[in-house]
């Protein structure tokens, strides 16, 4: 029987963990990724619950454990630099988690796992879409044109491929948070513990370490919807110098990082509520679908899972309709859960005065005690159960019979 292609565009989490099982399963599968190379940019990220027991089964999860970033905890600090709460990796509520990487590894690690087995198409990306009862008709910014029985959007929160098959449908909710993430040079007041600084005027500075004798720096503040839709987000250095301006701590160092810095990723924080995920022939997966935000701390988790979940339905149902179908039906329920925010959140944990400031730093001192710690680890160890992976939803087995077949 012919091989069922596939074309997914993105080569970042959600495309290439997509392209290891459809691969797996007998696909002829292809990514797309409109920059020159994989994009090896971005802050610690982390693999777990669901998503280590899929790194798992890829075999990847050594090389994860090998790039470990070494973070030991997080400290919440004041502007003296002195800490209010502390965090420990070990702890029950803590930010740092087993499996801490930075993405860009973790992007190098599913890169080299498939390259061999899927064909990489660089610089390039897809400018025209269309489909008929047989197949897909692509078109190529490059002129190349090709068809293709399926074609997958993987290619993150503003994904253009998404705009393609949905048309400009309003599908980002902003969150009222900006954020801007950049690597830089270690200090001497940098550790291997993660520094969380609230600041007044609605402002979090976070210093995290990374396994590359770099610091990985975000600067987060709250902008309304209003002042969100005039920002001119090209101009990047000089707002982020604004919010610096007069914060107190490290600022003034994130201030000459900033100015020097050539690589700024900065974004309004939102999250991609799409009514459905599929039309014909093509779908979605990862941030292009539902981004849940990364104050879930769960975009890289939703990659993972609803790549498995995908290729697994579509290798497994009659046909593809099918397949997209039940995908939608196991990952919603686990999706809606994820991006459902406590209330308040981000908000209050970005104070606009000084006095908001010193209630926060109490409440987090409250809560990294020793009685609330041991409290919280009873929810969190029965939440960490593998049986119970997506929360009421196990993570299917669809690789019975399938021995994985990347080396
Ligand atoms: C450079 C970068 C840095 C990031 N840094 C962080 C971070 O520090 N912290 C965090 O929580 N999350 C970060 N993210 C987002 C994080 O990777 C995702 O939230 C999550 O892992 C889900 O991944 P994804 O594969 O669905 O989407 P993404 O990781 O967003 O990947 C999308 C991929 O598609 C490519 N692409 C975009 N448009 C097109 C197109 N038209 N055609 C072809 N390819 C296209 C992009 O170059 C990228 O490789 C970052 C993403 C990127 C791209």
């Amino acid at each position: 029987m012919e091989k069922q292609k596939v074309l997914i565009s993105g080569a970042s989490i959600a495309g290439p963990v997509l392209a290891y099982w459809l691969h797996t399963y007998g696909f002829e599968v292809t990514i797309v990724e409109k920059a020159p190379s994989v994009r090896l940019g971005g802050q610690n990220i982390d693999v777990n619950g669901p998503a280590r027991k899929i790194a798992r089964l890829m075999g990847i999860e050594q090389a994860i454990q090998a790039a470990n970033t070494g973070e030991i905890g997080t400290q919440w600090v004041d502007k003296h630099n002195q800490v209010k709460a502390s965090f420990p990796r070990e702890g029950a509520s803590s930010l740092t988690q087993e499996l801490e990487i930075v993405r860009g590894d973790l992007v190098r690690i599913l890169y080299e796992k498939t390259r061999h087995h899927v064909a990489y198409r660089f610089n390039d990306q897809i400018s025209q879409l269309a489909q008929d009862d047989r197949k897909a008709y692509v078109t190529f910014a490059s002129g190349y044109r090709e068809e293709f029985d399926l074609v997958i959007a993987a290619d993150g929160i503003r994904s253009k491929t998404r705009n393609l098959i949905f048309g400009n449908k309003p599908v980002f909710h902003y969150l009222g948070l900006c954020t801007a993430y950049l690597t830089i040079d270690k200090s001497e007041t940098d550790s291997n513990w993660a520094r969380w600084y609230t600041a007044d005027d609605s402002r979090m500075l976070l210093l995290r370490p990374d396994n590359e004798g770099t610091t990985r720096a975000s600067i987060n503040f709250l902008l309304s919807e209003e002042e969100y839709e005039k920002l001119d987000r090209k101009n990047r250095k000089s707002i982020l110098l604004q919010r610096l301006a007069g914060a107190g701590w490290e600022a003034d160092r994130l201030a000459k990082e900033v100015e020097k810095s050539e690589d700024i990723y900065f974004d309004g924080v939102g999250q991609i509520k799409a009514s459905r995920w599929s039309v014909g022939r093509f779908a979605m997966v990862g941030d292009a679908a539902y981004c849940p935000a990364p104050i879930t701390g769960k975009g890289t988790t939703l990659a993972f899972v609803g790549a498995y979940i995908l290729a697994g339905e579509l290798a497994s149902q009659p046909n593809y309709k099918e397949g997209f179908a039940r995908y939608e039906q196991l990952m919603r329920p686990y999706v809606e859960s994820v991006q459902k925010l406590p209330p308040g959140i981000p908000r209050l944990a970005y104070p606009k005065t000084a006095f908001g400031v010193r209630i926060v730093n109490t409440v987090a001192g409250l809560m990294a005690s020793n009685i609330v710690q041991k409290i919280a680890s009873v929810f969190s160890n029965s939440d960490s159960s593998e049986q119970d992976l997506l929360k009421g939803h196990p993570l299917p087995d669809y690789t019975t019979g399938f021995i994985p077949n990347l080396g």
